[in-house]
């Protein structure tokens, strides 16, 4: 992961890249207060306190006040598992309590070029069926046959697109590793969920290292409300 102030790079060609956000510190300490009428400029020492109070007692709306638009380059797979999250997604109409939105670059307009390459093969767990640990012995046989089977993909896929076949049907035959790009918008308590099921021993190692970066992300646009958060969750 190398890392500049908007834009992180994940994996070989991906990265997450801040656009937008709604908020500050100050906007959980101030949406909560509204209840008394009163509004803080300054975070201060008090904040903290009521950070922790609103987070330890489950009083979670004031974090939904906080919004961060990023922009995600992703291996399909990946964002197969991270489009798992949609809480307050509401599909039917423009509803504006939707807490997630998702907008992404479509395949039937735009050629698909990237594709990720795994630096190392990793091996089935022996005792949990989904996951992997350690590495198969024979990585130059897993990167040949890898290797093989994408050289015969990319150079079908080119030759259905030079035949003239619309790129929405060219691309039945990419695999998940085609690199995909998304606008994700989600509330600061959406994130931190993500963050809670994503950089966990559990999930993928690819989409963990995603869920990395956005929780570096969050530390740096939010530092308090951020630091406050993990504080209480590893209690
Ligand atoms: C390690 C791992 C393995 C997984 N394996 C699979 C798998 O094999 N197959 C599969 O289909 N999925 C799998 N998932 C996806 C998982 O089931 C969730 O769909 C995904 O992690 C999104 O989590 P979420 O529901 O908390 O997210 P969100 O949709 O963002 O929900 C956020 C929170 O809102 C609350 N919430 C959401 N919906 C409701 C509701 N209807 N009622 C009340 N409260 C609600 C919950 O507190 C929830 O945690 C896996 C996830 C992980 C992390």
């Amino acid at each position: 992961m190398t890392k500049d102030t908007q834009k992180k790079t994940v994996l070989d060609k991906g990265f997450v890249e801040v656009i937008d956000k709604l908020g500050s510190d100050l906007t959980v300490v101030n949406s909560a207060r509204v209840s008394f009428g009163q509004k803080k400029q300054e975070f201060t020492e008090r904040d903290r306190v009521l950070v922790r109070y609103l987070a330890e007692n489950k009083h979670y709306s004031p974090f939904r006040h906080i919004i961060v638009q990023f922009h995600v380059k992703a291996p399909e797979f990946v964002m197969r598992q991270w489009y798992k999250h949609v809480v307050g997604i509401e599909t039917s109409s423009s509803y504006p309590a939707k807490d997630h939105a998702w907008n992404e670059i479509s395949g039937r307009y735009v050629p698909v070029s990237d594709f990720y390459t795994p630096d190392k093969w990793r091996a089935q767990s022996s005792d949990n069926k989904q996951a992997s640990e350690g590495q198969v012995e024979n990585q130059d046989e897993a990167k040949k046959v890898f290797d093989n089977v994408m050289n015969e993909i990319l150079k079908s896929y080119d030759n259905l697109l030079e035949l003239g076949v619309a790129k929405e049907q060219a691309r039945v035959i990419l695999p998940l590793n085609q690199f995909t790009e998304v606008y994700w918008t989600a509330s600061f308590q959406a994130v931190m969920n993500f963050i809670d099921l994503r950089d966990h021993t559990h999930a993928q190692w690819e989409i963990r290292e995603y869920a990395k970066v956005i929780k570096e992300f969050m530390f740096e646009l939010f530092p308090e409300t951020t630091k406050i958060w993990f504080e209480v969750q590893n209690k």
